[in-house]
């Protein structure tokens, strides 16, 4: 399979990338870093970007050492006593981090299913950017990608074309993807914050990193009661909350499009799944989502919990957010593409 841009796609798509990229985003274009330093930048490929988007889509085995990390790094969690602080700041990140994705990086930067201000927008990319699963711009443009192929030859994760373990997480490690698709977020590239934060996509980790171990030496210090620590808050809130909100995540990629019910016909293996749907805030409702895109609601009926959605209709009473795009009266009525 190839990184789903045939060669002349490619071409047309780098003309593309340089114009929207050097159009708006001119002081981020600006930032080079020196040579030691260059692996900071998640643009920065020393071969340059359109030989590694052309790679075949394999696996690259190195790509598997930091997830590999992450989940032993998780491990030790489990053989030390643990205080309910970290039951409760692990909890916590993996319920903001996961409504971070789905409400920001799918709803809205990939399928702009509300509208918000530019500032409300920079603080929706760097709170996604907590989740660690690289910026808002690489997750929305490998999403829309994603759409537009669906369980066919060009999909990046289809477990129909290419097995569980490939949809699930092999992609993550094939070269060819870790590039952003820039021709396919223009509208995203128009905001140099943007395309910073994308860039050094690992800000938003370092903050979270520091700002746990921190917080837990300072309350070990001035509040010995809470029986935490540093490293207790840095292996439950960071390292445990992470490897289950990856997980959880990908499930959408690799589970959604194996097991469930398809209320839609949609031309690609999506499913509508109620575990799925609980576990990722509203994701699981993925045959809906995929007929209906646009929409901010996943769940279209009261039954179809989406967590995600209710939150979202909250933020916009308080004027953070406006414009939630609503489910078209169509998705009701037995139309010809209504399975059940
Ligand atoms: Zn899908
Ligand atoms: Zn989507």
């Amino acid at each position: 399979m190839t990184s789903g841009l045939t060669s002349n796609q490619a071409l047309q798509s780098t003309d593309l990338e340089d114009s929207t990229k050097a159009g708006a985003a001119s002081w981020v274009n600006s930032i080079v870093l020196p040579r030691g330093l260059k692996w900071l930048d998640s643009d920065y490929f020393g071969v340059g970007v359109e030989s590694v988007k052309s790679l075949p889509a394999q696996t690259n085995l190195s790509r598997w050492i930091p997830f590999l990390i992450l989940h032993l790094l998780a491990l030790p969690a489990f053989f030390m006593p643990v205080s309910p602080l970290a039951i409760g700041v692990c909890i916590f990140l993996y319920s903001i981090r996961m409504f971070a994705i789905t409400a920001f990086f799918h709803r809205y930067f990939a399928h702009k299913c509300f509208k918000t201000s530019r500032l409300a927008q920079f603080i929706f990319a760097f709170w996604g950017g907590l989740a660690v699963q690289r910026g808002a711009l690489w997750w929305a443009a490998h999403h829309r990608h994603h759409h537009k192929n669906s369980d066919k030859v060009g999909d990046v994760h289809s477990p129909v074309m290419r097995g569980f373990i490939w949809s699930h997480i092999g992609w993550i490690t094939a070269d060819c993807n870790m590039p952003t698709r820039y021709e396919l977020i223009p509208d995203l590239t128009r905001y140099p914050e943007l395309v910073f934060l994308n860039r050094f996509d690992w800000i938003p980790a370092a903050v979270l990193i520091i700002t746990l171990y921190a917080s837990g030496c300072l309350l070990q210090t001035y509040c010995p009661a809470l029986h935490t620590s540093g490293l207790e808050l840095l292996l439950w809130g960071f390292f445990v909350s992470t490897v289950v909100l990856f997980h959880c995540v990908c499930s959408i990629n690799s589970l959604s499009h194996i097991f469930g019910n398809q209320r839609y016909e949609t031309d690609d293996d999506s499913k509508n799944n109620f575990l799925l749907a609980l576990i990722t805030f509203g994701e699981g409702w993925h045959n809906n989502h995929h007929r209906y895109q646009s929409a901010a609601r996943q769940g279209f009926y009261w039954w179809e919990v989406d967590l995600t959605y209710y939150v979202l209709k909250l933020f916009s009473l308080t004027g953070i957010i406006w414009q939630l795009r609503p489910v078209p009266d169509e998705a009701y009525t037995k139309s010809q593409d209504r399975k059940v």
